[in-house]
């Protein structure tokens, strides 16, 4: 006699009920040789499928020794589990257990997945398999398509895939009719020929009576093991169906793997759109909604940026004050020309232009209205990024000369001159009691802080103190520094010389770079405080994501247990639901940034002068980050599937 195949030494196996403890198998003992057809009949409870379950290494003996060809399996580890199911095993089960996502085709493939065989053979062997089984004309079918005898055939064309030299068998013709269960017991004594050991778990005895050996159970113990016929032995093991797999270990077969679990999770997610849809919801909001507030203040901050430096970089401003928003800055009258004119004899001071204000009416042909009065040096119109419209600014002469020339912004125009050809070029208007004559218009600014709807106009400072304030004081000085000196250094110098003349510091100098820190800080803070509120949102996505995924597995555990029960390791299952996760977030996150894209193009269509751009680095860290949310929180709904007793998973309805 040859060695047996299988070898069971004393096994015990006791479930825990309640307080008590069920004995299932009592100190069982049995060996089977190759080639052996078995039949495991008793009544029910008397512990058939418990056995058939330790010999299909699906569950561990709780004491005793069982050997698979030698081996003994309580030394194995559940990958080794997993590879014996895999390879030496074929299960067939009463209620087929096909997978009804699948076609029948793909539920015969399985096991050669797990097994990393190669996609061109695994569908070749599939054919060939359902072909010789009758069923080939179906393969293309989901098993909600196939009567009860057809999805049985394709189960054991899953079981034979692989090769398998010992296929078990719990009430295989159990669910079928007498005819289509004759058949599948003709397809069990068929591969019996070929060589291949067969158990079958019956309480049929027209069943039982098929086999060569009968092993009656009671109570976990065996009651009776005859044999009603001398074994066949004619065929030998088939070593020739056995595939040529690699042990799936290798770069190639894990690849695979991956590209199957990924094929997998694309058609779950077919099969439940509308919650994959809501899942990934809470990310592309997310992903959508922080994409494109960063975007925005980043748009916002480059228009101020480039608002400010239309003032130009290399300008101060002092104002009379002891500080910003000084209420008595008005009566502080201690900045007067003689400071200007002290300040322009510095070397590193390239201009100066001394400013005045007041408010008065402004008057044209019956038409009145208040204005802001603004007297400035020729030179204040080019420090300040002013641009000219229509006609002439005034010039060094007419300061000098205390001309009444005035140039009048784009809001002044609009009031008088809406209908006038030469926008008022040549008029003269009544400020107050003065008459002046319009020699330019300049152009209204773009966005910044000056653009209001009230008017101003600019005449020669000397003009405006003359006329209108009566007094030396002025409003601020703008100085142009030289380009070679900081501006840092500069304003220590023009605050050292101007406390000198007052002996006191009563004036505050604007700094457009300090402006500039000032908004570039305010928008990092916003930055940081958009940060905190995406990371919150992101982890209210992940955690949805969390929870459709442990619902899924909870809603798939006995696919998990038909996919243990056919070779998949503990880490295809954990990939499997990862994947699934992962390929739900970083769609919903590229369709987030999609989203994002589309937002950012309205609102650029919307206000002209804007321009919302997404770098990049900005969508692929975007992409990253919804790719790493999947797995983050993929990760504790897959272990969970993946740490699933296999026994428990199938027996699962
Ligand atoms: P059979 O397949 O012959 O009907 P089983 O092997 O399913 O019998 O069950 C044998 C005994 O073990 C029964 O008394 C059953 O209640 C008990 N049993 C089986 N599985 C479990 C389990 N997971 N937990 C508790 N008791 C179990
Ligand atoms: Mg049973």
């Amino acid at each position: 006699m040859t060695d047996p195949i299988i070898a069971l030494d004393a096994v015990r196996r006791e479930f825990a009920a309640g307080d008590t403890t069920v004995v299932a198998l009592d100190d069982l003992s049995l060996s089977i040789q190759p080639g052996e057809m078995v039949a495991i009949i008793g009544s029910s409870g008397s512990g058939k499928s418990t056995l058939l379950n330790i010999l299909g290494c699906l569950d561990r003996p709780t004491s005793g020794a069982y050997r698979v060809a030698g081996k003994n399996v309580s030394e194995l580890d559940a990958d080794a589990l997993a590879a014996l199911r895999r390879e030496h095993f074929g299960f067939i089960f009463q209620r087929y257990h096909l997978l009804g996502d699948l076609t029948a085709a793909e539920n015969v493939e399985i096991p050669a997945i797990y097994a990393g065989m190669k996609a061109r053979e695994r569908r070749t062997r599939a054919d060939r398999l359902l072909a010789r089984l009758g069923v080939n004309e179906r393969s293309g079918h989901r098993p909600n398509q196939l009567s009860g005898g057809q999805q049985q055939r394709v189960s054991i064309a899953r079981a034979l895939i692989n090769g398998a030299e010992v296929i078990l068998a719990d009430e295989p013709t159990g669910a079928l009719d007498r005819r289509s269960g004759d058949e599948v017991l003709r397809i069990l004594a068929e591969l019996h020929h070929e060589g291949r050991t067969i158990i079958i778990v019956t309480h049929d005895s027209d069943v039982a009576a098929r086999a060569e050996r009968i092993i009656e159970l009671r109570d976990g113990k065996i009651v009776s093991d005859r044999r009603t016929g001398p074994t066949d032995t004619s065929g030998s093991p088939e070593r020739s169906a056995r595939a040529s797999w690699d042990s799936g270990l290798s770069w190639s077969g894990a690849l695979r793997r991956l590209r199957e679990a990924a094929q997998m999770a694309l058609v779950s997610m077919a099969a439940h759109r509308l919650r994959a849809f809501l899942t990934m919801l809470g990310i592309i909001i997310g992903i959508a909604a922080v994409s494109s507030v960063v975007a925005l203040g980043n748009a916002s901050q480059r228009k101020v940026l480039s608002d400010i430096s239309s003032l130009g970089t290399n300008t101060i401003e002092v104002f009379p004050g002891k500080d910003f928003g000084d209420a008595r800055a008005g009566k502080i009258k201690t900045l007067v020309l003689d400071d200007a004119r002290a300040l322009g004899r510095q070397s590193f001071i390239a201009g100066v232009t001394p400013t005045v204000s007041t408010s008065t009416t402004v008057r044209y042909r019956g038409t009145e209205s208040n204005v802001l009065v603004n007297g400035v040096g020729e030179s204040y119109f080019q420090v300040k990024g002013a641009k000219l419209a229509k006609g002439r600014l005034f010039d060094t002469d007419a300061v000098r000369n205390i001309e009444r020339q005035v140039v009048i912004d784009d809001n002044t125009r609009k009031t008088f001159f809406a209908d006038d050809q030469t926008a008022g070029i040549g008029r003269v208007i009544w400020l107050g009691k003065v008459p002046c004559r319009i020699v330019g218009v300049i152009a209204q600014q773009q966005g910044g802080f000056g653009s209001n709807q009230n008017l101003s106009v600019y005449l020669p400072y000397t003009t405006v103190q003359a006329q209108f304030t009566g007094d030396r004081a002025l409003r601020s000085v703008l100085l142009r520094i030289s380009d070679e000196i900081s501006t840092t250094l500069a304003q220590d110098a023009v605050t050292t010389l101007l406390t000198q003349r007052h002996n006191t510091k009563d004036f505050v100098i604007l700094n457009t770079d300090d402006i500039r820190r000032t908004i570039t800080s305010t928008t990092q803070t916003l930055a940081f405080l958009v940060a905190a509120i995406a990371v919150i949102s992101l982890v209210v996505g992940g955690i949805g994501v969390m929870n459709i995924m442990l619902v899924s597995v909870s809603e798939r555990i006995s696919e998990i247990g038909v996919r243990m029960a056919v070779g998949a390791r503990r880490g295809d299952i954990l990939q499997q639901f990862l994947v699934e996760a992962t390929l739900i977030s970083s769609i919903a996150g590229i369709a987030g940034i999609l989203v994002a894209i589309l937002l950012g193009a309205a609102i650029n269509l919307a206000m002209p002068g804007f321009q919302v751009t997404y770098s990049s680095f900005s969508i692929g860290a975007a992409f990253l980050t919804s790719t790493g949310i999947g797995v983050a929180f993929g990760y504790f709904p897959a272990r969970r599937a993946a740490f699933l007793d296999p026994v428990v998973a199938l027996t699962r309805d």
